[in-house]
C-alpha cells in the first residue's frame, strides 16, 4: 500500500529529504507518495541566486564544504558535477582581516584558531608580542581538568590567549555561526579542538597533525575537490536541481503549516495548514510519516500543543537574524587590489561589516572584469540592532565600511540587501545535550523525524545529510526497509 509522507519546509533540508524519499521510492523498497509544504512562493529557503545583467549575486549562501560528502554526493546523483567549481587561483589567495582599520592578511596556516606555522604568526602585525609568546606557550598549557561544554570564548583563551579571541578566532568561527563566541558551544561547532586537547595536550600540535595527514592522504589518492566548490550558475541551480529531480506533484508553496497532531485511531498524522495570503482558506493533510525541516522556533509552534514539552525545548534554541548586502563597483573605483577571498571584521574593530567575500574574485562568471562584486554580512548576535535600519541606511553604513577599508571612490553601481530574519541558530553552551533531549523526546512518535539547520549543523552539507538520514527513518519506521 501506498505510504505518504509529509516533508515540511522548502529549504534544502526539506528538499533533500523529499529527494531522498523519491529515489528510496523508486529503488523500490516502498511506495511512496511524498509531498513538500513550503509556506513562501519559493524553494529554497535561505539559498537564493540573482541574475542582474553580467552579475550574478548570492543572496544567501555562495558554497559548500566537501569533506562532509553529503552536498556533493547529492551533485553527483542530480547529474551536476560538472558544474561544480572551486574558488579561483585555489591555493594563491589570501584571507584578510581588519586590523587597526586596515587590511591585514591573516597569517598562513591559522587553522580557524590554531596557528601552524610559527614564522608567520611571528612576522604577523596583528599580534602583540606578548600574544605571540602566549601562543608559543600553548603545547605547555594544562588539559582541562573540568569535562562537560565550554563556550568557544573560554576555550580560545584559556589556551590561546585573547588576542587569538578577539583578532581570530571571533570573527572566523563566531562568523561562521553569527554568534556570540561567550555563549557559542565548543561541543557543538568546533568538536575537534576539545579532543585535540584531550589528545595531544595542544590545539597547536594536534593542528600541524591534522595538516599533515591532510597533505599525506591528499599525496596518496589525489584530492579531486577543493575544500569549498560552488556551481556555475548560482547556488539556487542546486534548488532547481532538485525540483526538477521530484515527481511532479510532490511540491505545493504557499502553503504554511500551522499544527500537526496524531490521530491514534488511525495511527495517521494531521498536518493542518494556512494559504499564505495566496488563497483564503486553510486546509487539512493526513500523512504515515512527516518530516519537519522548520528553523526550530517555527517547528515549535508547530508542535506545542502535541507536546508542550517538545516545544519549549525547540523554542529554548535561540536565532539571531542577519542581512547580506551585495554591492558593486566599478573595478576602476576600488584602489585595493582584491587579491584575496574576501575579509572579516573583529568586533573590536567596531565596524558594521561582519565579513565581506570579494565575489568577483572568488568564483568565476560572477561580474566582467570591470566590475567588482563585493557581498557583506550585517547583524548576528554582536550587531542585533543593525537590522533595525532601513535598507537604505545599512547599505550607506556598509558603502561607508567599504570605502574605508577597500579605498573606494565611486559610489555603488548596484546595491541588493536581502534580510535573513531569526535564521541562524546559536548553538550555545549546552546545545548538544537539547537536541539529546528533543531526540529522546521524538521517541515516542516514532514516524516523526526533525531534520534542518537548528540541530546538529548549519552548512549546507550537514542540512543535506540531516534531510536525508530523516528520510530514511521515516521510511524505516513505515516498513521493515533498512539503510545499507
Ligand atoms: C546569509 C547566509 C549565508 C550562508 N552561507 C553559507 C555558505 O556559504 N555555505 C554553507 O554551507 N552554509 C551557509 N549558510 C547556512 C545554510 O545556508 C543554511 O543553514 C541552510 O541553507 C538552512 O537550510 P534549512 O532547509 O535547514 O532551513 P531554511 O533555509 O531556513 O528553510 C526553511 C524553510 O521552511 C519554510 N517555512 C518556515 N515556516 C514554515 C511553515 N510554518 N510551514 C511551511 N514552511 C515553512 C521557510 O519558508 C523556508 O523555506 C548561510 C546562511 C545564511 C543565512
Amino acid at each position: 500500500m501506498t505510504k505518504h509522507i509529509i516533508v515540511i519546509g522548502g529549504g534544502i533540508s526539506g528538499l533533500a529529504a523529499a529527494h531522498r524519499l523519491t529515489e528510496l521510492s523508486r529503488a523500490g523498497p516502498v511506495e511512496l507518495r511524498v509531498t513538500l509544504l513550503e509556506a513562501s512562493d519559493r524553494l529554497g529557503g535561505v539559498i537564493a541566486t540573482e541574475r542582474t545583467g553580467d552579475l550574478l549575486l548570492e543572496l544567501g549562501p555562495d558554497s559548500y564544504i566537501t569533506d562532509k560528502p553529503a552536498a556533493l554526493r547529492l551533485c553527483e546523483r542530480l547529474g551536476l558535477t560538472d558544474r561544480l567549481i572551486a574558488p579561483q587561483h585555489s591555493t594563491g589567495l589570501k584571507l584578510y582581516t581588519v586590523h587597526r582599520g586596515r587590511l591585514e592578511p591573516l597569517p598562513e596556516g591559522f587553522l580557524l584558531m590554531a596557528p601552524t606555522r610559527a614564522g608567520s604568526v611571528l612576522r604577523s602585525p596583528l599580534f602583540s608580542l606578548s600574544a605571540k609568546l602566549r601562543m608559543g606557550l600553548e603545547p605547555l598549557i594544562p588539559r582541562r581538568s573540568a569535562s562537560g561544554d565550554e563556550s568557544l570564548a573560554s576555550f580560545v583563551r584559556r589556551r590561546l590567549g585573547r588576542e587569538v579571541l578577539e583578532r581570530v578566532a571571533q570573527p572566523l568561527i563566531g562568523g561562521i555561526y553569527a554568534s556570540d563566541p561567550e555563549h557559542l558551544s565548543l561541543a557543538a561547532t568546533m568538536p575537534r579542538f576539545p579532543e585535540m586537547e584531550r589528545r595531544h595536550g595542544s590545539v597547536i600540535l594536534g593542528s600541524r597533525r591534522a595538516q599533515k595527514r591532510r597533505a599525506q592522504s591528499t599525496r596518496e589518492t589525489g584530492a579531486r575537490w577543493s575544500l569549498f566548490v560552488s556551481i556555475d550558475g548560482g547556488m539556487e541551480v542546486l534548488v532547481r536541481s532538485i525540483e526538477e529531480a521530484l515527481e511532479p506533484d510532490t511540491v505545493r508553496l504557499g502553503e504554511s503549516v500551522r499544527e500537526l497532531s496524531w490521530n491514534p485511531d488511525a495511527r495517521r498524522w494531521r498536518v493542518a495548514t494556512g494559504r499564505n495570503g495566496l488563497e483564503p482558506r486553510s486546509g487539512e493533510l493526513e500523512a504515515d510519516a512527516v518530516i519537519c525541516t522548520l528553523p526550530a522556533h517555527a517547528a515549535a509552534n508547530t508542535l506545542a500543543r502535541l507536546d508542550s514539552d517538545l516545544g519549549n525545548e525547540l523554542k529554548a534554541i535561540p536565532f539571531s537574524s542577519t542581512a547580506t548586502v551585495n554591492l558593486a563597483y566599478r573595478r576602476s573605483d576600488v584602489a585595493h587590489p582584491l587579491d584575496g577571498y574576501g575579509f572579516v571584521v573583529p568586533h573590536v574593530e567596531g565596524r558594521k561589516i561582519m565579513a565581506c567575500t570579494f565575489s568577483s574574485v572568488k568564483y568565476a562568471g560572477r561580474a566582467p572584469d570591470d566590475v567588482a562584486l563585493l557581498r557583506c554580512f550585517v547583524g548576528g548576535g554582536l550587531q542585533p540592532h543593525l537590522l533595525d535600519e532601513p535598507d537604505e541606511s545599512m547599505e550607506a553604513q556598509v558603502h561607508d565600511d567599504l570605502r574605508a577599508l577597500l579605498r573606494i571612490s565611486g559610489e555603488p553601481i548596484l546595491h541588493r540587501t536581502t534580510r535573513y530574519p531569526d535564521s541562524m541558530p546559536q548553538y550555545n553552551v549546552g546545545h548538544l545535550e537539547r537536541v539529546e533531549r528533543i531526540t529522546s523526546k521524538l521517541k515516542y512518535l516514532a514516524t516523526l523525524a526533525l531534520a534542518g539547520k537548528s540541530y546538529r549543523g548549519v552548512g549546507i552539507a550537514d542540512c543535506i545529510a540531516s534531510g536525508e538520514t530523516a528520510a530514511e527513518t521515516a521510511v524505516k519506521s513505515l516498513t521493515s526497509w533498512r539503510a545499507d
